[in-house]
């Protein structure tokens, strides 16, 4: 999957966007959909995707497209930013599985860094505690959306 990979339609991200597989959703417009990520690197690790645009990776879209992305990704990043009061928020896209992209729909990662962990960073003993708790992130950041 280099820089010149076209798109597939049955990526993951694009069956999410149909409904087709289930995801834990932050906010949705006619343009982006946000969710969060299944594998979280840490407390409150979403994604921001285009639902308007069939972009591989950051060079593939157009400027009005990219420009609703970025803007969801300040969205959402600041309700993050509000709701878990990290020290930090990392911003993060890759571009070609040498950059390391495992998802072939463009996505920006919305990724909250705590200096010293946050309280609901806990190891999950099984997959349902696991999503309980992504749910519950879900919703302390998606009530900061809406405010
Ligand atoms: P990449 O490495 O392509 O920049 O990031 C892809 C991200 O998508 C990873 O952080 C991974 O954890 C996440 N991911 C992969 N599959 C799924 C899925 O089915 N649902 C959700 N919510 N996230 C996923």
């Amino acid at each position: 999957m280099d820089l010149n990979t076209p798109y597939d339609q049955e990526n993951i991200f694009a069956k999410i966007i149909k409904g087709d597989i289930p995801c834990i959703k932050l906010y949705e417009d006619d343009h982006i959909l946000s969710f969060m990520d299944m594998f979280p690197q840490s407390v409150g690790h979403s994604l921001v995707i285009s639902k308007s645009a069939t972009a591989v990776n950051l060079f593939d879209i157009d400027q009005d497209n990219l420009c609703h992305l970025i803007k969801g990704a300040q969205k959402i990043g600041n309700a993050a930013k509000i709701a878990l009061k990290p020290d930090g928020i990392k911003l993060a896209q890759f571009s070609g599985n040498a950059a390391g992209q495992t998802v072939f729909h463009l996505h920006f990662h919305i990724i909250p860094v705590f200096e010293n962990g946050h309280i609901l960073d806990q190891t999950d003993p099984t997959d349902e505690a696991k999503n309980a708790r992504l749910v519950k992130i879900a919703e302390l950041i998606r009530k900061e959306i809406n405010n």
